[in-house]
């Protein structure tokens, strides 16, 4: 019992390790394959909006630090800069200071915009006293249905306090800088485009949104709410990644199955060899005890007659009858364990010739009369005249044919009658033995004749047996290319019918 729960726990625990291993080699193909080539475009994605950003801050932050309110002839120098359009200094009162506006927008158009500026866009600005010195902020929005940028910073000069605004220029941005940072080129594996706040493209391709390989990373320290989106150019590419995983998968699941049959086959093979154990050991005590039996009888009446203990000489007869049939059961029971041993050792253990039948079956009956009248039941023999000659082995078929009759009697005595009828039916001989017993569920038909089964019902009545006999009936008639079938229904009794062909191929 514990050495089966150790054979089940060991079972249970492989196919653990299995399914374990499986799940590790899933996870760890598809980290390896997608997340980490996500990771990579990512890093680059972000990379990339840092290195912008960055530039233009510090456009931004040179603009500032050449601006003082004290001398602001140098502001007409800023603006040249192609990454603005327009510088605002602003005094305390967030009016402008003379000299306090330069434009990249030429006359009119210039004065539009300041006014437009003063009116549409100050009262958004977070310019108060209350804003750090020399710290740059930045407004990202859209006006009259425009994108502008604005970067702003408190400064002071002496106790005085004034504003910078710088409007940076988006079409310098968009179509200067970002060229710059995701060129299109054969080389590169991967595809850029910037979106605006409403997902609208602001830059680059139109690629597929559906992908779950595209990363997006978004802009925050100059045009919040666009975003950078990357995805692999190369599709075909992430095409054989894919079909490299559907591989992997595969490998792992044929793996993965393969274990799990073995293991099946593994338990279903422990199984057998232990049923086979426990009916080989059980084997081994009926077919003692069957010995025994007669043995002890032939002894005991032996032993009686030698020392004279008879009252009369038809009493000695009686003893050496007993004697004489006990010894032939003795004898049949010990052929059919040796035909056995020889079947099982695969030996060739048949001598065929052309033999009739019908005398063989007769022969075998009439071994078997005493026995069937000392079980008080009667054998109805009806074999049909003039069957063809077959060619068999004349002893191994009256083993069979003594084996379904001793069955017979042992098992169905209380049916007091054995009908036996040899038959032509076209091509083949058929021998049917059949009794009035207590016949033979139908779910055992085909395991009686395994060896060493016996019926389930048999087993629970003092009948003893070897489980041998029908096994050894069945390679008898496969032998000789025939079979042996039964027919039952439990109550009323069982016929077992063995055939043969006529014509031996
Ligand atoms: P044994 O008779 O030694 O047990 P067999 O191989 O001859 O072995 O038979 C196998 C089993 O088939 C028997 O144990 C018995 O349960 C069942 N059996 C065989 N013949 C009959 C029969 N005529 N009626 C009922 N059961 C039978």
């Amino acid at each position: 019992m514990r050495r089966l729960l150790l054979v089940n726990a060991l079972i249970f625990a492989v196919l653990a390790a299995a399914v374990a291993l499986a799940y590790y080699g899933f996870s760890y193909t598809s980290e390896v394959s997608r997340d980490r080539e996500l990771q990579l475009m990512r890093d680059l994605a972000e990379e990339k909006v840092l290195n912008i950003e960055s530039l233009v801050v510090k456009d931004d932050d040179a603009v500032f630090d050449a601006v003082h309110l004290d001398d602001l002839g140098k502001l007409p120098e800023a603006v040249k800069n192609a990454s603005f359009m327009s510088v605002f200094v602003l005094d305390d009162q967030l009016h402008p200071v003379l000299d306090g506006y330069v434009s990249r927008r030429q006359g009119k158009e210039g004065g539009e915009f300041r006014t437009w500026f003063m009116a549409h866009v100050l009262p958004h600005l977070p310019l108060t006293s209350k804003l750090p010195p020399n710290e740059r902020g930045h407004l990202h929005g859209v006006w009259d249905g425009k994108p502008y940028l604005f970067s702003f910073m408190r400064k002071t000069s002496g106790d005085r306090t004034y504003y910078v605004v710088i409007e940076d220029d988006l079409t310098h941005l968009v179509a200067w800088l970002f060229p710059q940072f995701f060129q299109f080129s054969e080389q590169s594996k991967r595809l850029y485009q910037v979106v605006d706040e409403r997902g609208e493209l602001v830059y680059g391709a139109p690629f597929s949104d559906k992908d779950d390989t595209v990363v997006e990373v978004p802009f925050s320290d100059t045009v919040n709410g666009w975003m950078l989106r990357a995805a692999e150019k190369d599709l075909g590419e992430m095409a054989v990644l894919r079909r490299k995983r559907i591989v992997d998968w595969l490998l792992i699941g044929g793996a993965v199955t393969v274990i799990l049959a073995g293991l099946a086959f593994l338990a279903i093979a422990i199984r057998r060899e232990r049923r086979s154990n426990e009916l080989k050991s059980e084997f081994i005590s009926n077919v003692s005890h069957e010995l025994k039996t007669p043995l002890s009888i032939i002894s005991m009446f032996g032993e009686m007659l030698a020392k004279g203990r008879t009252k009369s000489s038809e009493q000695a007869n009686e003893y050496a009858e007993i004697i004489w049939r006990e010894s032939l059961r003795l004898g049949r029971l010990i052929d059919n364990v040796l035909d056995f041993a020889k079947i099982e050792r695969g030996m060739g253990v048949y001598e065929f010739a052309e033999t009739d039948l019908g005398e063989v079956v007769e022969r075998a009956t009439e071994l078997c009369e005493r026995r069937v009248a000392a079980a008080e039941m009667t054998l109805d023999a009806e074999l049909e005249p003039d069957l063809p000659p077959v060619s068999l082995d004349a002893n191994a078929f009256t083993l069979a044919v003594l084996n379904l009759i001793d069955n017979a009697i042992k098992y169905a005595a209380d049916g007091k009658k054995i009908e036996l009828r040899l038959r032509r039916d076209g091509e083949r001989l058929v021998l049917s033995v059949r009794d009035f017993g207590p016949g033979i569920d139908r779910e055992e038909h085909a395991r009686i004749f395994e060896r060493f089964y016996r019926a389930r019902a048999m087993r629970l009545r003092p009948i003893r047996g070897s489980g041998i006999g029908l096994a050894l009936v069945q390679h008898i008639a496969r032998a000789h290319r025939g079979d042996i079938t039964v027919t039952s229904t439990p109550g009323q009794g069982a016929t077992f019918e063995l055939w043969l062909p006529i014509k031996r191929a």
